[in-house]
């Protein structure tokens, strides 16, 4: 079979974590073959943040928003590529940043395209030889070196071999699990695979009462042994069960609970505010307009669709002038709109789901090169390793620094 080079180094995925990864190669003098399996580089860069790439985060150098079965390990990657040089590199290519809520980074553009097609620019200007729908079914060492073959019969031969093939979310954009499969006939090990960052469906049918409807909610979910993770930001009622930046946020902690069944969230439609304070802005309501039936008397309040589920939840009749609701049912109103328990039952499909919880295990690499602790020359990149970070420009962050540190090393 022909050749299709001899590199110093061949990289496998063309991810964000995968082109850093050869961008920083590149730099260090290496001869660099960047092997993608799609016809085009970076795909879920290109969908990211809605299309708008939120790329890192005001608060990325933070190593409580990155998780793994080891948790220190993600920190001194980070460290070696902290924000900084995020900043710093994409500042070098031409890309203008703004900041939005939560300290998320966006192109000012807001246009994913430009950060993709910026990366290519760098990419070409340091001579990087990309290969396109060149998917990788086998890697092996020898004595020469790494052989890498892919589906459609290219060759390629290097002393230095990186793979960033991501993880199995949404893995129509290319992330299949393949890479994964590299990786275990190098002997690595997989930890188990679940969805992140990933809608929740819920056995409750009466929320269906209030789907499509976003509102701003605390999310408080039990962890167990008494610690509770709490989210403040939207809250999104779906068709299956709840979504919105909360729910995608916390998902990640609650989805490996849900294994032993179904959890409990809790959701306040009045973020901050007591029982007691909400007892007292409804009784304030109602005696202002006694004669309006309950339902009624939440409007220019609460969305109607999500006040109908809540008197469902309740019980309770709709159309009871307020006038005559007691103390002790006010009271109970309060305290599901500031502690209503929503039940999550599973995390939806990785199809939905925006990274992968797991990958390749931590113990098997070296955290200050991210060099295969059991193959010399073999470097892990990107979600294709078992860290995950929260929502928010986290994960890219976590492919840009960890492709840095794995392209430049050796
Ligand atoms: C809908 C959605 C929105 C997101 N939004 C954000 C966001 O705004 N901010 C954020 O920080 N994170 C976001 N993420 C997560 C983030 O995009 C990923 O964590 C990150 O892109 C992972 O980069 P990666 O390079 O490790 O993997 P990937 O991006 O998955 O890249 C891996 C590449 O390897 C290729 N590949 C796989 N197997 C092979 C093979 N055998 N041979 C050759 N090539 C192969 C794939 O085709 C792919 O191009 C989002 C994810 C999704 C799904």
């Amino acid at each position: 079979m022909a050749a299709t080079g001899t590199w110093d180094a061949i990289v496998v995925g063309g991810g964000a974590a995968g082109i850093m990864a050869a961008i920083r190669s590149a730099e260090s003098g290496r001869r660099t073959a960047l092997l993608e399996g799609n016809q085009q580089l970076a795909r879920k860069v290109l969908i990211s943040g809605n299309g708008r790439c939120n790329l890192t985060n005001r608060a990325a150098d933070d190593p409580t928003h990155y998780h793994s079965t080891q948790p220190r390990f993600p920190r001194q990657v980070l460290a070696a590529h902290p924000l900084q040089r995020t900043l710093e590199f994409f500042g070098s290519l031409g890309l203008e940043l703004k900041e939005e809520k939560r300290g998320r980074l966006f192109p000012i553009s807001d246009q994913a395209q430009a950060v993709v097609d910026l990366l290519e620019d760098r990419l070409a200007q340091l001579g990087v030889r990309v290969f396109r729908g060149a998917k990788v079914q086998e890697a092996i060492q020898d004595r020469e070196g790494f052989s890498v073959r892919s589906t459609a019969g290219g060759y390629w031969a290097g002393e230095k071999l990186v793979l960033a093939s991501g993880g199995i979310s949404v893995a129509k954009l290319g992330a299949d699990g393949s890479g994964l499969d590299l990786a275990r006939a190098f002997g690595h090990q997989v930890t188990a695979l679940r969805p992140g960052l990933v809608p929740l469906v819920s056995p409750d049918e009466y929320l269906r009462a209030a789907q499509g409807v976003k509102v701003w909610a605390e999310v408080r979910a039990p962890l167990g042994k008494g610690r509770v993770a709490t989210d403040t930001d939207d809250l999104l009622f779906t068709p299956y069960g709840v979504s919105g930046f909360t729910i995608l946020n916390l998902s990640a902690r609650v989805v490996p609970l849900l294994g032993a069944g179904p959890v409990e969230l809790e959701i306040s439609l009045f973020p901050g505010q007591t029982p007691e304070q909400v007892s007292q802005v409804l009784q304030q309501r109602w005696e202002q307009h006694p004669e309006r039936g309950l339902a009624f008397s939440f409007t220019g309040l609460l969305h109607a669709k999500v006040v109908s589920a809540l008197l469902t939840k309740l019980g309770a009749n709709a159309e009871v002038p307020v006038g005559r609701i007691g103390k002790a049912q006010r009271w109970q109103l309060a305290q599901l709109l500031t502690a209503w328990p929503v039940r999550v039952s599973q995390a939806r499909d990785f199809d939905h789901a925006e990274v992968t919880i797991g990958g390749v295990c931590t113990t098997e690499v070296d955290p200050t090169t991210l060099e295969s602790y059991l193959v010399p020359n073999l470097y892990l990149a990107g979600e294709l390793l078992d860290v995950h970070g929260d929502l928010g420009g986290y994960n890219l962050q976590w492919a840009w620094a960890s492709g840095a540190v794995a392209g430049a090393a050796g």
